[in-house]
C-alpha cells in the first residue's frame, strides 16, 4: 500500500502531524519506538490543559483520539532506513519489512547525553533537569545548582535564580571572566570551582572533590543533544548546529532540504517543549497535506 504520509516518531510532534492528515482523510502510517524524551519525568508542565499530567498520560490520550480515525495505521517499531523512490519513500523497519509513502515526516525527537557523573542519570527528570520552565516551579525556591557542561553555562546560570538561590559549579573547567562574574553576582549566583564528583541523596546532594557535600533541591545542566535518527542522515537532510547540538534544518512550513521530507518537534528545533512539538507537528501535517494537493514547489 502507498500511504500518503509515513511519520517516523509517534510522540507529541508526530501525532500532531498525523492528526491534521487524518482529518483530511489521508492514509497515514505512524512508526514509533516509544522512547519519548520526557519518559524520565513523573509530570509534564506548561502545556495548556495538561499541566501536571504524566507524559505517558498525555501521549496515551492523544494516541487514543488519533486512532479513532480509520485512515491512521500505527506500528510500534524502529524505522531503520528510508530510500527515495519514484513515487516517494520506502521505509525499512527493524524486522526488515518495508512500508511505502508519498511523503515522509521525521518526528523522531532528540537523545540527551549527560555528563558521566555517578548518580546523575538516575536523577534525570526527578531532581536533575534541563528546562526551568518545565521543572523550576516545583522546586519551591529551594537551593539550586547549575552544573557547567557546555558554553551554555552562563545563560543557564543567569536564568536559574528566578527559581531559587543558585550556585554555579564550574567543574574547574569553565572560567567566568570579570564581566560575567559581576553579572552573576548581581543575580546572587555563587560560584564554586571545586569539581563535583558525584550526586547522591533523595534530591541532589553534590559530593565535591575536597570532601564537602552540598545539598540542593534541584540541579540544572545543559545536556548534549543529537536528533534521534539515522534515517535523516541516509536521506542527506541539511542540519543546523544549536547550542545543545545538531538538529534538522526546516523552513517555516517544516520542510527539510530534501523534497517531500518534513520534520517537526525537538528533532527540528534548537530547543523544544511539548507545546512547541505539537505546534510544529500541526504545521508539518498541514504542509504535507497541501504538498499532496499542490505538489512539491
Ligand atoms: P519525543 O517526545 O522525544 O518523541 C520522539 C519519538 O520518536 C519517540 O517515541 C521515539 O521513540 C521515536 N523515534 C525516534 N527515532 C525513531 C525511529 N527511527 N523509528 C521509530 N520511532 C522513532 N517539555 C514540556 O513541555 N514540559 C515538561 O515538563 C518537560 N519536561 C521534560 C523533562 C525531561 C527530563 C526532558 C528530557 C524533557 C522534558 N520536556 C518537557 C521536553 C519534551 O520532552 C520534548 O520537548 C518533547 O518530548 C518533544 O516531542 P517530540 O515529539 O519532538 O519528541
Ligand atoms: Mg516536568
Amino acid at each position: 500500500m502507498l500511504h500518503d504520509a509515513l511519520i517516523i516518531g509517534g510522540s507529541y510532534a508526530g501525532m500532531a502531524a498525523a492528526l491534521q492528515l487524518a482529518r483530511a482523510r489521508r492514509q497515514v502510517l505512524v512508526v514509533d519506538a516509544g522512547q519519548r524524551r520526557n519518559r524520565f519525568a513523573a509530570h509534564s508542565h506548561g502545556f495548556l490543559t495538561q499541566d501536571g499530567e504524566t507524559p505517558d498520560g498525555i501521549a496515551a490520550r492523544a494516541r487514543q483520539q488519533l486512532l479513532r480515525y480509520p485512515t491512521v495505521t500505527w506500528i510500534g517499531a524502529t524505522a531503520e532506513t528510508a530510500a527515495i523512490v519514484d513515487e516517494g519513500f520506502t521505509l525499512r523497519l527493524e524486522d526488515g519489512s518495508q512500508r511505502h509513502g508519498r511523503r515522509l515526516v521525521l518526528a523522531t525527537g532528540v537523545t540527551d547525553t549527560l555528563p558521566a557523573l555517578p548518580g546523575l542519570r538516575e536523577r534525570w527528570g526527578i531532581s536533575v533537569f534541563l528546562c526551568p520552565y518545565c521543572d523550576g516551579y516545583e522546586l519551591a525556591q529551594g537551593p539550586l545548582g547549575v552544573l557547567a557542561t557546555s558554553d551554555a553555562w552562563f545563560h543557564q546560570a543567569m536564568l536559574i535564580p528566578e527559581w531559587g538561590p543558585t550556585t554555579l559549579f564550574t567543574q574547574g573547567r569553565y572560567h567566568p571572566d570579570d564581566e560575567q562574574r559581576a553579572r552573576l553576582a548581581a543575580r546572587g549566583v555563587a560560584i564554586e570551582a571545586t569539581p563535583v564528583l558525584s550526586v547522591g541523596g533523595d534530591r541532589a546532594t553534590l559530593q565535591l572533590a575536597d570532601g564537602r557535600a552540598v545539598a540542593l533541591a534541584g540541579l540544572f545542566l545543559v545536556p548534549r543533544t543529537d536528533f534521534a535518527n539515522a534515517v535523516a542522515h541516509g536521506l542527506g537532510c541539511a542540519l543546523e548546529e544549536g547550542p545543545m547540538g545538531r538538529f534538522l534544518r526546516t523552513d517555516a512550513r517544516k520542510a527539510t532540504s530534501v523534497p517531500g521530507v518534513f520534520a517537526c518537534g525537538d528533532a527540528a528545533r534548537a530547543a523544544g517543549s511539548v507545546s512547541l512539538a505539537v505546534g510544529d507537528g500541526a504545521m508539518a501535517g498541514a504542509a504535507v497535506h497541501q504538498s499532496l494537493v499542490f505538489g512539491l514547489g
